[in-house]
């Protein structure tokens, strides 16, 4: 099975990503967790990203095309997968069209406000890249990593200027993706305003999506 997660910034793709990767044993493909890394190892990649990165902006479609288009090659594609923060523009979907057939798309809704509060507090290890949240998430020790001890920082474009950036790239560019879906007939809308603590009801509202 091909899937799309299609939602905004701070909906909590992510977190759902990785439930719905270990039920389906499909591997979840995350171009902004492929962008960090990249970031992180000073690649020629990560070095173009990283400027469009920090402001919240769009990497180029040309770059992102390219680094999915070589990640799906890959052998543990073959029996499915799961794309997390791509497409994200109508000239990714067309391209992503010519690469592969997907079979569902995953929309997760949730208003502004829940939105905001997500990005705004969250927290990530910079070790290990488990995500917290100050008040949903809370680590055991402030600052701290539960799992790796390693410390946690806030993302650069978690920063409340770039947050904003983000919601309006997202607004123009990514949300006209819904409607492109929506008319394939591959499209299930999925509520994710339900707090972490229900993040089961959200996974089994999917597995219903999915196995309809
Ligand atoms: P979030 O969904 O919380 O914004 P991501 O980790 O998915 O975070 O993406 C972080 C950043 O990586 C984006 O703001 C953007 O700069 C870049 N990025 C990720 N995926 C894409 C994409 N498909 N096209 C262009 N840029 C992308
Ligand atoms: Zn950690």
């Amino acid at each position: 099975m091909n899937i799309v997660l299609l939602g905004s910034p701070g909906v909590g793709k992510g977190t759902y990503a990785e439930k719905i990767s270990k039920i389906y044993s499909i591997p979840q493909i995350s171009t902004g967790d492929i962008f960090r890394e990249a970031i992180k190892n000073e690649t020629k990649v990560g070095l173009e990203a990283k400027s469009y990165m920090d402001k919240g902006e769009l990497v180029p479609d040309e770059v992102t095309i390219k680094i999915v288009k070589e990640r799906l090659e890959k052998d543990d594609c073959k029996n499915g997968f799961m794309l997390d923060g791509f497409p994200r523009t109508i000239a990714q979907a067309d391209a992503l069209s010519e690469i592969s057939k997907i079979d569902k798309v995953l929309s997760f809704v949730a208003d502004d406000e829940i939105i905001i509060d997500r990005l705004s507090g969250r927290r990530v290890c910079s070790e290990c890249g488990r995500i917290f949240h100050v008040k949903n998430i809370p680590p055991k020790i402030e600052g701290i990593c539960d799992i790796c001890e390693g410390k946690l920082i806030q993302r650069e474009d978690d920063k409340p200027e770039s947050i904003k950036k983000r919601l309006d790239v997202y607004k123009k560019q990514t949300a006209p993706l819904i409607d492109y879906y929506k008319e394939k007939n591959i499209l299930a809308e999925i509520d994710a305003s339900k707090p972490i603590e229900k993040v089961d009801e959200i996974i089994s509202d999917v597995r219903k999506a999915l196995e309809e």
